[in-house]
Order: C-alpha cells, then sequence, then structure tokens
C-alpha cells in the first residue's frame, strides 16, 4: 500500500499519550460512557462507574449524527459541558464525536480526544480538518469499509498534520441480520500489520445487542486491541439512544474485572479498580459488590426452591449436606483470610431460609393441589 506514507511507516510502533494515559503501549485502556449524553446526572454516575471500573476515558456523543433525522440528535454545547465535568471529577479523561467544522471548534479546546464516526469516515474534509488539531483522534472504521479505505482515512489526518490516530473497529455490514454489524476481529491483526497505529475495538455498535458485549471484549483483547470503547448506561433501559446495546453499571464491572486475565494472558496490562482510594470510592466498590452479593443470593434461592421441588415436605433439612457445604467453604474461607466463624454464621442464616423457603413452597405447591384434587388423591 504505497500510499501509507505515513500510516504505513513500521520504523516504531505509535504509543499515543495523552494526559497520563497511553495507547498502544503495554496496557489496554478502557473507555466507557453512554452512546449520547443526556444530564449531567447521567454522566456523574457515568463517570463514576468508569472510573471504579478502572477506565481512564469518558465517552459521550453530544453531536449524534443518526440514521433517522427524527431520533435525539444530541445536547450539542450544553452536553460537552455535562461530559467535562463529569470526566475531571473522577480524574478521567474524555472523547466525544465531531461531524463538522462547527462542532469541532465547539469541543476541541474541551474534551481530551475527538472521535470520527464510522459515517464520516470517509468525510475527506472533516478528516483534513482532524489533521489540523492538536488532539489525538480516535478513527471508526466505516460501516462498509475495506481496512485499506480505513487506513487511507487515517493517512489523510496524518497528511494533513496530526499523527495522533487511534484506529477503532466497530464491526462492518455484512448480510448477517442477527448482531447490528459483525465484528471483524482479524482487522486488528490486519491494521496493525499495515500500520504502526494503536487499534482499539467497540464491541457496542458491532453487536447492538449487550449479551454479547463482554466474550466480544474478551475476544478483542485476545485478538490484540489496545482498548475498547464500550457503552455503559446508569439505566439503560431509559437511554435516549442505543440501550439495547449499553451495558449496566454493574455489567461494565464485572467485564472489567474479567478482562484483567484476559490481559495478563495475552501478556498485556489491566487493572479493573482505580487506584486512588479515597473514602468514598472504596464505599463505592462495596455498594457494587453489595449488590453482587444479593443478586447471587436471589439466584441461590431460586435454586434452592427447584430443589425443595423435589424434596420430599419430611426430608427438607439435611444436616449432612449442610455439613458438607461447610467443609468445603470452612477452608476456602480460611485461605481467603476470612474467618471461619464469619462463613459459619452467615450460612447458617442461609440454610435456615433456605430450608423455611423450601418448606414454604412446598406448602403452597401442596395447597395448589389440594385445590385441583379435593378429594385428597395424593
Ligand atoms: C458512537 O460511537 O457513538 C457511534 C455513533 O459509533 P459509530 O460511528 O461507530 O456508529
Ligand atoms: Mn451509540
Amino acid at each position: 500500500m504505497k500510499d501509507l506514507k505515513l500510516a504505513g511507516d513500521k520504523s516504531q510502533k505509535s504509543v499515543i499519550k495523552v494526559g497520563d494515559v497511553c495507547l498502544g503501549g503495554k496496557e489496554i485502556v478502557l473507555i466507557g460512557g453512554p452512546c449520547a449524553v443526556e444530564s449531567s446526572i447521567q454522566m456523574e454516575k457515568a463517570a463514576a462507574s468508569v472510573r471504579r471500573s478502572g477506565g481512564k476515558i469518558l465517552r459521550g456523543g453530544v453531536f449524534k449524527p443518526r440514521t433517522s433525522p427524527y431520533s435525539f440528535q444530541g445536547l450539542g454545547l450544553e452536553g460537552v459541558n455535562y461530559l467535562v465535568q463529569a470526566a475531571r471529577e473522577e480524574g478521567l479523561l474524555c472523547v466525544t464525536e465531531v461531524i463538522d467544522l462547527r462542532s469541532l471548534e465547539m469541543v476541541v479546546d474541551k474534551v481530551d480526544l475527538l472521535q470520527i464516526g464510522a459515517r464520516n469516515m470517509q468525510n475527506f474534509e472533516l478528516l483534513k480538518l482532524a489533521g489540523k488539531v492538536n488532539k489525538p483522534i480516535i478513527l471508526k472504521r466505516g460501516l462498509s469499509a475495506t481496512i485499506e479505505e480505513w487506513l487511507l482515512a487515517a493517512e489523510y489526518i496524518m497528511a494533513a498534520g496530526n499523527s495522533q490516530v487511534i484506529l477503532c473497529e466497530r464491526g462492518i455490514r455484512t448480510f448477517e441480520p442477527s448482531t447490528r454489524n459483525t465484528l471483524d476481529l482479524s482487522a486488528v491483526g490486519v491494521a496493525k500489520e499495515l500500520s504502526h497505529l494503536p487499534v482499539i475495538v467497540d464491541p457496542s455498535h458491532a453487536a447492538g445487542r449487550r449479551d454479547l458485549i463482554a466474550s466480544l471484549s474478551k475476544a478483542a483483547v485476545a485478538s490484540g486491541a489496545d482498548g475498547l470503547l464500550i457503552e455503559m448506561h446508569p439505566n439503560p433501559e431509559e437511554a435516549l439512544s442505543d440501550g439495547p446495546q449499553s451495558l449496566t453499571p454493574e455489567q461494565f464491572m464485572t467485564l472489567a474485572q474479567d478482562l484483567e486475565l484476559v490481559a495478563q494472558s495475552v501478556g498485556r496490562n489491566f487493572v479493573s479498580r482505580e487506584t486512588r482510594e479515597t473514602l468514598e470510592t472504596l464505599r463505592s466498590e462495596i455498594d457494587l459488590i453489595d449488590h453482587t452479593i444479593v443478586e447471587r443470593l436471589s439466584k441461590r434461592m431460586q435454586i434452592v426452591r427447584k430443589i425443595g421441588d423435589q424434596k420430599r415436605l419430611d426430608k427438607v433439612k439435611d444436616v449432612g449436606r449442610e455439613r458438607d457445604i461447610l467443609q468445603r467453604l470452612v477452608p476456602l474461607a480460611e485461605e481467603l483470610q476470612l474467618s471461619p466463624e464469619f462463613i459459619k454464621r452467615i450460612y447458617s442464616y442461609v440454610f435456615e431460609f433456605s430450608v423455611q423457603s423450601q418448606i414454604k413452597s412446598k406448602l403452597t405447591g401442596d395447597d395448589q393441589l389440594e385445590s385441583l384434587c379435593p378429594m385428597g388423591g395424593k
């Protein structure tokens, strides 16, 4: 590709430094936030979640290039201020998409990175404008762009004077309708083979559905991506755009934790929590853990009720099974520096409520049977 004079110069791998964040180095950089900025409180919650999960950059669109002219188009300048303020308060960097000269001029001195979206990847005038600014540009791959076209778009920015380009694979249009786009993970390797630029992956716009984001993100890290750009909303059900593909803050945190191992296994670093430990950040961490504990307890009780359905009423309490469980959990607790007494006490409650719940569900079930067979045909 002879025209990749700058993007294709492989003499040195580019590491793009923004504040204290390096894109293209050993660390996996996590970028998160809602599709669109909607309010200051939404951005505060999103920023707190990004920071708690070890993310370094807050995203949020304020100029939304929507497929329909009737869809929410973004809050413009008001939204940038919410984005910037939320990021600053949490010690994060921030990025937003620009779509033309006017939007670029409005945000360039406020945010830390600019994004050029898939729909504008071949907006050559915009690419040249991006080449004139001194801010890193996240360049999304176009909806139907080949890797060569994508790299040539990067070349436009670089030829105009800005070498700080980060490529972002976000899925391409294929014949497959079960996902919004098809995430092309081979593009990560190909783009890295052909250029020296950092490559990040946006699984959200690729999948279009939240259930696939975690596995695609892990696969992206394994495939060599330098970072992830993931949509996360404090309340996805109420999002004004891209709610179905947005993770909840809890899902975002769980994914971040899982990414640590994946990153390690491919020789990269990622720390799924912020390093600044204040009373407030520690409490937020506790809040998230408590949330998970209650969710898991609820799941446990659901299974307990199913087991109850298979037991006889007079055999609901199973002392032997309780002993077995504790025999496994107590050594684990000790290994994890928890007092055995603590675990035994918690589990005495768990067992007590489980037995009660099984009895109750059996009695209700039997009542139902009774009302179905009033003659007592059990
Ligand atoms: C976005 O990131 O908000 C966005 C619109 O993505 P894309 O340009 O990849 O569709
Ligand atoms: Mn979006």
